[in-house]
């Protein structure tokens, strides 16, 4: 049988495992030996305890591939570390982890790709290739953690691609991360961010899992969020909100806003005081107020974009009329900024070397 026609492995949740070894005369019990081997980064071959006989059907069966670890740059000013992972067809994506002090998070891929579009981003610039598996969302954290020697603790969905783009995939990689047997990683230690697809932003909502969800808003209003995002074109600013405000309803949870700063474009302080009335507008009520947290993150300079990051000034002024209309904001501090930790760009670099047929250089930018 041809890898591509075998089921993938790590994509697999324990129900559906057991189903498959009652069908392949094997006690369910052995799921339970499988399942956390699996998720510790262990292929098939190395799970000496299962036995012969069932490496081998398993090994018949299911494909497996754990994402290889293809470069790794470890920041210097604060430990956080970024890989270029490749996949089994030999496309590469990029994972970060970031060191706190309640644990280590991962910042994973959710597509090769993307196709949304924003101006801003380099992940975009070559449109999405396809979609990841939810085995190979898995195998981001699980390889990670595997490099490292320690656990992850938290994830957030913030690298390459857009996840409410990969919905069936990005849902059954939630569910697997939460396996107790398995990562078990709570709900409430993920965090998903979306550009803003609201028909996604409706279906999460009915599913109900305590994850945060985050916004990546960037613009108070249409005509400079069509600008820089072309999602806005499908769904607008207050279509947005409104799913925002259902979101929070429905699930409790807080949301956060993501507001990169661009000079010229979306940082005046006129922009800021659009902001926070739109957002108390649509999102505070006399009955319900929704806690509202933007993080303004000055633009990381991709250089084909050619957008500039916000002066300091622009950034503290930004901020400071946020708060002066009650709402919180977070000047983010930028990690790994010594490996160009912000995602995207090492896979570029990656595939331009391999277009030049020159190995893949270091990815420091200036
Ligand atoms: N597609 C999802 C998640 C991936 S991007 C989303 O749009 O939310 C993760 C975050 O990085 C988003 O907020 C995105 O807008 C932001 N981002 C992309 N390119 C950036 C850049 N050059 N500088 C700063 N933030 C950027």
């Amino acid at each position: 049988m041809e890898a591509a026609e075998k089921k993938e492995l790590l994509s697999l949740m324990p129900s559906e495992l057991e189903a498959w070894m009652l069908e392949a005369g094997e006690a369910k019990y052995r799921v339970s030996q499988l399942f956390p081997q699996l998720h510790k980064g262990l292929s098939p071959e190395e799970m000496t305890n299962l036995g012969r006989r069932l490496q081998e059907k398993l090994q018949a069966s299911f494909f497996w591939h754990l994402p290889q670890v293809e470069q790794k740059l470890v920041s210097a000013l604060d430990g956080t570390v970024k890989y270029l992972f490749s996949l089994a067809d030999g496309n590469c994506v990029e994972s970060v982890v970031m060191r706190y002090e309640h644990g280590n998070t991962v910042c994973i891929s959710s597509q090769v790709g993307c196709r949304m579009g924003c101006k801003f981003c380099a992940s975009t610039i070559g449109g999405r290739v396809r979609n990841l598996t939810a085995g190979e969302l898995i195998g981001q954290v699980i390889a990670a953690q595997k490099d490292l020697g320690e656990r992850i603790s938290n994830i957030v969905m913030m690298g390459i691609g857009e996840p409410l783009d990969n919905y069936d995939n990005v849902l059954r990689f939630l569910r697997l991360v939460n396996c107790e047997n398995g990562l078990n990683i709570g709900y409430r230690h993920i965090s998903l961010s979306t550009c803003g697809l609201v028909d996604g932003i409706e279906r999460l909502m009915e599913e109900n899992l305590p994850i945060t969800l985050s916004i990546s808003l960037h613009a108070p209003d249409d005509e400079t969020r069509s600008a820089i995002m072309p999602i806005n074109r499908r769904w607008g600013v207050d279509a947005l909100l409104d799913a925002c405000r259902a979101y929070f309803t429905r699930t409790g949870r807080r949301i956060s806003f993501e507001y990169t700063l661009i000079a010229g474009k979306n940082d005046s302080v006129s922009n800021a005081q659009k902001l926070a009335r739109v957002l108390n507008a649509k999102l505070r009520s006399r009955t319900e107020t929704m806690p509202i947290h933007v993080n303004l993150i000055p633009v990381n300079e991709v250089s084909e974009t050619g957008f500039r990051h916000s002066s300091r000034d622009a950034v503290n002024a930004f901020a400071r009329t946020l708060e002066s209309k009650g709402i919180r904001a977070t000047v983010r501090r930028r990690l790994g900024s010594d490996i160009n930790a912000s995602c995207g760009q090492l896979r570029r670099a990656a595939m331009k070397n391999a277009a030049n047929g020159t190995p893949a250089a270091d990815t420091e930018e200036v």
